[in-house]
């Protein structure tokens, strides 16, 4: 028999009770920052006005809001907006994502539990499996489940219809949805990077909120190095508000973020070691490329999938690398940058 004395019960709840109370303080700190309606969004007015025209006509017409898919590198706002789209319409929302729904069993009974017009959010929509997808089509088209009862021959198809919902997907690799899922939607929308502008505003507005103060100069260096994802941009600001903290600090200023981004190994552009080691290893193992993309990230020991969301948008979006039918390769501004860091 295990006794454990009082002492260390004691010591386990505090332990827990602490554990719990950071951890709600991030998911608050999250709530906060995470616009809550479509006009508290900063930038994306293309995106927004689409939406909105969207949501008024369905209103108009009593129906309910269509499919709407939303796909991009991740970090770029496809979680906000439906959140955000759930308040306007003023509805309910379920928010899951396509790796738990493993079997049919499970994603038939989130749909049989919604609403009439709720939103149901699929985050990863291109990790739904195939059979898991079967039992979205007939739901996204005609509000309907078929329900396969028995086996063999004897097998009988049910029909249940469903209330009116709206789907929201989001996903970080488009090409991966099935061509049928895709036609699915009513609106299927691209997000793109912030630019620096739209990241100077979303970093103002966390400095607000936060109630950090930071001088223009910073706020600008700051954005510059955010990779215009707003989920990067609010992550440095927090660590450099621990700077600010460490030094007893009352202001961020430029001197600050340099310090802190040279701390966390980020440079000008935003690359982290790992973008660097992309590019050297295919500028002084692949000659420059081309290189297959599974072949890059097992020699720099990375995901497949972190290579191709994360990653490689953004090398592609400052110019350094580029994709081709016969792999990756590095532009010329990409050559000069390894050039000027490892030297040749
Ligand atoms: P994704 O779902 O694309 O990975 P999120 O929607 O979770 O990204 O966004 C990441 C963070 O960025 C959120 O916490 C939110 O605060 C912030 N964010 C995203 N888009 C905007 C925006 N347009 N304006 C202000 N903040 C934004």
């Amino acid at each position: 028999m295990i006794k454990s004395s009082k002492k260390t019960e004691e010591k386990n709840s505090i332990k827990k009770s602490r554990v719990v109370v950071s951890s709600k303080e991030v998911v608050e700190a999250e709530q906060k920052i995470r616009p809550s309606k479509i006009d508290e969004m900063i930038g994306r007015k293309q995106e927004k006005r689409a939406i909105k025209m969207m949501i008024n006509s369905a209103k108009k017409r009593g129906e309910v809001l269509d499919h709407i898919l939303f796909y991009g590198p991740p970090g770029l706002g496809k979680t906000t907006f439906a959140l955000a789209i759930a308040n306007e319409v003023g509805c309910s929302i379920r928010v899951t994502s396509g790796p738990a729904i493993e079997r049919q069993g499970d994603l038939a009974a989130i749909l049989t539990n919604l609403k009439a017009n709720d939103i149901l959010f699929v985050d990863e929509i291109h990790r739904l499996s195939r059979v898991v997808e079967e039992i979205l089509y007939p739901a996204m088209e005609d509000r309907a489940l078929d329900i396969v009862m028995g086996k063999g021959p004897s097998a009988k198809t049910i029909r249940l219809s469903l209330e009116p919902f709206t789907l929201i997907g989001a996903t970080t690799q488009v090409g991966k949805i099935s061509a049928p899922m895709r036609d699915r939607f009513g609106l299927i929308q691209r997000l793109d990077f912030f630019d620096n502008e739209d990241m100077v505003e979303i970093l103002k507005r966390a400095c607000l909120l936060w109630s950090i103060r930071i001088d223009e100069e910073a706020l600008l260096m700051l954005s510059v190095a955010s990779r215009g994802t707003a989920r990067v941009g609010l992550r440095l600001l927090r660590r450099v508000r621990d700077y600010l903290e460490s030094i007893n600090g009352k202001e961020v200023s430029t001197d600050i973020v340099e310090k802190t981004m040279k701390l966390l190994g980020i440079d000008d552009l935003g690359l982290e070691n790992i973008d660097r080691e992309i590019l050297r290893v295919v500028y002084f193992n692949f000659n420059g490329g081309p290189v297959g993309v599974s072949t890059l990230a097992a020699s720099v020991s990375e995901e497949i999938s972190t290579l191709l969301d994360v990653h490689e948008p953004y090398l592609m979006k400052c110019g350094l690398l580029k994709r081709t039918s016969r792999g990756r390769v590095l532009t010329e501004k990409g050559i000069r940058y390894v050039e000027s860091i490892y030297g040749e």
